[in-house]
């Protein structure tokens, strides 16, 4: 685990997050992260902590569900992080506003955001819903401990 830190391109929002310098980034396909081009990790809420006055930067944008919280910065548009669908306990922090040096890796794996239903029950439901690959195991694993925290 190591302190990252990051923000807009503004700097006006700035935050820091205790995550591994290795990540598995998720590129998501959805109307909106497609869009954005953002790759993105997520990370538990208490993980992640805004620095100075980032809060009064911020705006929030939500569609269809409002469960995810598309915060960006009201000055320079950039969201470097936001509260994903997927996971509205955590933050999905975009690996490309991580300031440069702490992040040593990051793996991509494609998430088919246009068909969130069947994409969120293949990647991040329950294992007693049916055969898991090792790959899925492991992705359960971090979200079991990810719920715990
Ligand atoms: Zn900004």
């Amino acid at each position: 685990m190591v302190m990252h830190h990051g923000g807009c391109h503004c700097r006006r929002v700035r935050w820091r997050v205790q995550a591994p310098s290795s990540v598995v980034a998720w590129n998501c396909n959805c109307s909106v992260c497609s869009m954005r081009g953002i790759i993105q990790f997520v990370v538990p809420s208490e993980k992640f902590e805004l620095l100075g006055d980032s809060k009064e930067c911020l705006t929030t944008y939500t569609f269809g569900t409002h469960t995810a919280k598309h915060t960006f910065c009201k000055f320079c548009g950039i969201t470097s992080f936001y509260v994903p669908r997927s996971f509205p306990d955590g933050v999905s922090i975009s690996s490309r506003c991580v300031d440069p040096g702490t992040l040593t890796h990051v793996e991509i794996k494609h998430f088919d955001g246009r068909n969130w239903e069947s994409s969120y029950e293949q990647e991040f439901a329950p294992r007693s819903q049916g055969a898991v690959s090792t790959e899925l195991e492991e992705t359960e694993l971090k979200l079991s401990s990810f719920k715990v925290e």
